[in-house]
Parts: structure tokens; sequence; C-alpha cells
């Protein structure tokens, strides 16, 4: 950190090419220190945090500052905390960030074409539509579906919830209904609120033992909700559920919300990515049923932050829901073939998110994903195996993808302190949540980094702090 006094030279703002030259060397150097750092980093650190907090929350200066002070700055600060990019994490959904998406990332800044509708950036938007197009296949969905590259699943289903709220109910929808269970991720609630939906039209569907959303239950509430005089429109599966990975039984919920008239929505923000292997495409079947697919790259395709993925089955859906314009927007218009971003999702000016998926997805190739993939499924299963060969613990379910949810036999207190001994190691990083009403545990395997070593290891850090 820079307590000097000196004074530095002024950059212009528009930096010439010796410059950039200059201070993207000194970037990618750092880029390489922090790659190489991962594996011995710590999976997670306060120790600086307090006063780099405190030191960062002064304003910018009149004066010009020195590059390579503050991106050493910036180091200090993306040091602190949990360590969500390094092998260790085994929390939440960990997926790395792939660095070859990341210099994609840094080349689409730069250019800053404007990609809110085609016209202004035809080829640009071509390159995102044929990753989504890629996509919708993956997934069976018919030819025609598409969608957008959002910042994330909460952002998609928003979109999506939207989409069929406008589709199925119209203007007058205080009387539509929501089927979800209590492993959805809330942010399907959060999509519904903001759409407009009181909160009592969400209902909570009851699941079986294995944690699935229960049919039979769904269709006895449907029933009941529409010979109460309301309009149930949109049913909700899940495809790899963020406490345990479980997946819902689409084929089934699909086959009913094609029944009943209703939208069926699947939130694939986690197993998305697990669709490329064969044991996922056997475990989501029936995921090509959904009218609208939420699906997070920087979770199971090992993206960075901020890259979501929605994907509808009628793209004319997503456009009459999110349509509007303006006078000023009169020098456009429709590049024949090619969708107009803006007109499809919440934002009109948008980063251009395609090259930061395109990229990484041609230079490594598709089967490098479901490679790794595999690799995850595999080492899930072996966590799953060896934690449940031991006595102390109680594993009940085992993993539709990459999650393992364990506790202690014992106290939701002594799983608590269970959970701090593992932490404080700081090899690994676990996160917990609440199953039937009992504090547990979750190990997740997803991160690129998370190999057979760092598990083998994280194994031995939990047998030694039962
Ligand atoms: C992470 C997650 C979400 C929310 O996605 P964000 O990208 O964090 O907005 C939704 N559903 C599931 C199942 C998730 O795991």
């Amino acid at each position: 950190m820079s307590t000097q006094q000196e004074r530095h030279t002024a950059l212009p703002l528009d930096l010439a090419p010796h410059a950039v030259a200059e201070l993207g060397g000194q970037a990618v150097d750092l880029i390489v220190r922090q790659v190489a750092g991962l594996p011995d980093e710590p999976a997670s650190d306060y120790g600086d945090a307090a006063s780099l907090v405190a030191l960062l929350r002064r304003p910018p200066a009149g004066e010009p500052g020195d590059f390579g002070t503050l991106i050493e700055t910036f180091r200090q600060a993306a040091s602190q905390g949990v360590n969500t990019a390094g092998p260790g994490y085994l929390a939440y959904f960990p997926a790395g960030g792939l660095v070859s998406s990341a210099l994609g990332e840094l080349l689409a800044q730069v250019a800053n074409r404007y990609t809110g509708v085609a016209q202004t950036a035809p080829a640009l938007v071509a390159m995102e539509e044929s990753v989504l197009t890629w996509m919708a296949g993956l997934f069976g969905l018919p030819s025609g579906a598409c969608g957008l590259i959002t910042t994330g699943a909460s952002q998609a289903t928003l979109s999506a919830v939207v989409a069929a709220r406008h589709d199925r109910l119209g203007p007058a929808f205080g009387d539509g209904t929501v089927y979800v269970t209590e492993h959805t991720h809330y942010s399907l609630a959060k999509a519904a609120q903001i759409a407009g939906l009181p909160a009592e039209r969400i209902r909570t569907v009851p699941t079986t033992a294995d944690l699935r959303m229960d049919v039979r239950e769904a269709t006895r509430m449907i029933a009941e909700d529409r010979a109460a005089g309301l309009r149930p429109f949109l049913l909700a599966g899940t495809a790899g559920s963020t406490s345990t990975g479980t997946v819902d039984p689409l084929a089934d919920l699909g086959r009913l919300a094609r029944e009943q008239g209703l939208w069926f929505h699947v939130d694939a923000a986690y197993g998305g990515g697990f669709q490329l292997t064969r044991r996922g495409r056997e475990r989501l079947a029936g995921i090509e049923e959904a009218d609208s697919l939420t699906f997070d790259p920087h979770k199971s395709l090992f993206l960075p932050y901020g890259t979501g993925v929605l994907l509808v089955r009628e793209p004319a859906v997503l456009r009459a829901a999110h349509a509007g314009g303006g006078r000023y927007l009169q020098d456009l218009h429709e590049v024949d073939g090619l969708p107009d971003y803006g007109h499809l999702g919440v934002e009109l000016t948008r980063e251009f998110r395609g090259l930061r998926v395109w990229l990484p997805l041609h230079l490594h190739g598709v089967r490098a994903f479901e490679e790794a993939l595999d690799e995850k499924l595999d080492l899930a299963g072996k966590v799953h195996r060896e934690l449940s060969a031991d006595p102390r613990l109680e594993v009940p379910w085992r993993p539709d993808l990459s999650v393992v949810p364990f506790r202690l036999r014992g106290s939701d207190d002594a799983n608590r302190r269970l959970l701090d001994r593992i932490n404080a190691t700081r090899r690994v990083y676990l996160s917990s949540t609440t199953l039937d009403g009992a504090f547990y545990l979750r190990l997740c395997v997803l991160s690129v980094r998370t190999r057979a070593e760092r598990v083998e290891e994280a194994l031995r850090v939990i047998r030694a702090a039962l």
C-alpha cells in the first residue's frame, strides 16, 4: 500500500498504445502470480480485512496515482475473505473462474461494442446467439428456442417469471399461482414478488423422502386452487437444488404442466452444465420439456461470476413480455435472423457477454468441459462413499450431482462446531444448510481447480475434525 507522497505523472484518460502495453504487462504479471498462488493460498483469510476495509473506504484523490501500487492494493483486497477461486472452496457453488474466459472479457470490454441491438454489432450478436442456440440444443429444446446471457440466474429467473405471467395470465394476474418446493431457490419467489405477484400465491408443494417435488401433491394442489377460482400458471422444477443438488422428477413435472396448461420453468442454475455428461443427461431427463430454463455458466461451466443464461422455448413470448421503445431509437431497425437482446430482457445497454462464454468453449473444446464435469461427479461419489462408511456420520442422500450433505450424529451445535473446526484449517471451506429441521454440513465439488488431491485432503480434514 502506498503511503508515499510522491507525485505520479498523469496518464491521459485515453491511454496511448505504449502505455497500454506497459500497464497491460503489469496487469498480466499480476494475473500470472494470482493463478500460480491459488493452490497454496488459504481457503479463507480475514487477517488484514479490517485494516483494508478502513483504508479502502477513502474517496479517490484529485491527483493521479500509480498503476502498480493501485493493482497491488486490489491484490491485497482480493486476498481477504473466502477464496472462492481456489481448489479448497467446497461451499455453496464453486466454479473457480476460467482465466480464458476472463481474458475474453477483457477483450470484449476494450472493444466495448454495443450488443443491445443486433444492428450495431451483428457478428458479435451472432457469436452470443451461437452459444445460446448450442445450449438450447444441448438441453433438447426445439429449434427456434433461444434466450439471452444475463448477469446470473436471478436476473434470468426474473425474465422467465415475467414472460410466464405475461403469456399465461395477461394484465390482471393477482389470482395466478406458482408451484415450488421448500428446496426451490428463493430467487423464484423473489422474481414473483418483483413481478407483482402476492406472496400468498406461491404454493410450496411437499417433497418425497428423497427431497423431490411430490408430483401427486402438485396435481392435487393445482386442482384445489383451480376449484377455488385461482389460476395456476407456473410450475417450477429444479435441476440440482442448492442445498443438496437434488433433481426434481422433471419428466413427470413437464407432463403435468403440459396437461394443466401451466408454464414449466426449470431451474438448472447449478445442474445445467452436467447435461454435457452422460450421467447428467440421464438425471436431467425431462429438462427438454421446459418452457423456460435458467442456467449459470458461472457455476457448472466454471466461468467467472456474472454469467447466467435464460433459455426459452418461444423467444417471441420473451420479447412480448419485455417490449418497449422510444423515439430516440428510431434509427435502429431489426436485422433479419438476429435477436435484439435489449428487447428480450431487463437491460438495454449491456456488456457483451458472448465472448466470455464463446472463447473458452471454442478454445478448450466442449469435451474438456464434459471430462471436467465427469470428474466432479466421480469425486462427489467418492466423498459420499467415504463419509457414508464412517459410523459417526449421517449421510442420508446419495448425490444426484456433486453436492454431499452430511452431519455428525449429535446436536446441531456439535455440527456447527464441526464446520468451524473444518474451516479453521483454511485448507478447505465448506458451508451448511438445514434439512428436515436439522443442521447439515454440505460439501460441493464443482470448482475446475478442485481435483482428486484436494478432495482427498478434504476427507482427511473432515475425519481429523470429527
Ligand atoms: C445459484 C442459484 C440460483 C441463483 O443464481 P444467481 O446466479 O446467484 O443469481 C438459482 N437457483 C439455483 C438452483 C442456484 O443454485
